[in-house]
């Protein structure tokens, strides 16, 4: 399963970063406004994090090796924490100058080039940001998808900046650009949280979702009878990747080529069925009572305490 191409959205989303801070520092030449230039100063986050999911999915495609057996996906979670946490720095930004702008009410911007630029810095980013946020449903790259996300936030952003204009245009109440970018960092905030409880889940090795579960449980339930049976079932998600392991019992006298037989259709099916799954299979006899030792994660109970 290569997941390499997955690294030229990533590189979409750098090129996005750079054209827009060429965009507001254009504006900013142009028009010698210091809120564009620090628009444009802001925007680097977007360079830095673009960079960084490059970086970090170019790792997670990389094959097994010696040192990491189970190959390198785990690293798309450095990936999406890294954008959990900018995003909550971005929400906190926002608020911060919220409520300062609530507490020392400011006349708001005109519509002029600055938020000509920045609505055109918008609808890039909200075509790059459809564009992975597809690849990231189709591939289950939560490191994609959290790079998205990013460029969503930037985009509430934004949709809020303009929506203020215009509410305190026509209402004349300037309370109502606070409170529209209140909103905006607040959902930004939810954004954020669940991108790093996300990523915190799958560095724990979080069990595969129950609609996984489920197509495991489907395909269990017609090889389960009299003579085959499952325990010790364990699942973890890996970003891109699924594990799975069981223990397979059979009647002790089936022969290794009948049992490995039985394993090897179970596990292709499985991985038909998930695809990226890594299974492992651990067949017993039914029959024997130390088949049913061996269920907890640990195989040998725990000496008792000492004292
Ligand atoms: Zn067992």
């Amino acid at each position: 399963m290569d997941r390499t191409h997955l690294t030229r959205f990533a590189l979409l989303s750098l090129v996005a970063a750079i054209a827009t801070i060429s965009l507001k520092l254009l504006a900013w030449h142009l028009t010698g406004s210091v809120g564009m230039l620090s628009d444009a100063l802001e925007s680097i986050v977007n360079v830095v994090a673009a960079a960084a999911t490059l970086w970090l999915l170019y790792l997670s495609a990389r094959p097994p090796d010696e040192r990491y057996t189970y190959g390198y996906s785990k690293a798309e979670y450095f990936s999406s924490a890294f954008e959990g946490a900018l995003i909550l720095v971005a929400a906190f930004a926002i608020g911060w100058a919220a409520v300062d702008r609530l507490l020392h009410p400011q006349p708001i911007e005109r519509i002029d080039l600055g938020v000509v630029v920045s609505i055109v810095a918008t609808a890039i980013n909200l075509i790059v940001a459809r564009l992975l946020l597809g690849a990231a449903r189709r591939h289950d790259s939560i490191a994609l998808e959290a790079d998205a996300q990013h460029l969503m936030t930037d985009v509430w952003t934004s949709v809020g900046v303009v929506v203020a204009v215009l509410a305190v245009g026509f209402t004349g109440w300037s309370w109502l650009d606070p409170s529209i970018a209140l909103l905006v960092a607040a959902n930004i905030v939810f954004t954020g949280v669940s991108l790093l409880r996300r990523s915190a889940s799958g560095l724990m090795d979080q069990a595969l979702p129950p609609e996984r579960m489920q197509r495991i449980a489907a395909i269990l339930d017609r090889y389960r009878g009299d003579r085959i049976e499952f325990h010790a079932i364990r699942t973890r998600v890996s970003a891109g990747r699924s594990f799975v392991s069981m223990h397979v019992l059979v009647p002790g006298n089936w022969t290794v080529k009948r049992g490995h037989d039985l394993v090897e259709r179970l596990e292709l099916e499985i991985a038909a069925a998930i695809p990226g799954t890594t299974i492992e299979t651990h067949l017993e006899p039914r029959e024997d009572p130390a088949s049913y030792e061996d269920v907890a994660l640990d195989r040998i109970a725990p000496a008792p305490p000492a004292h």
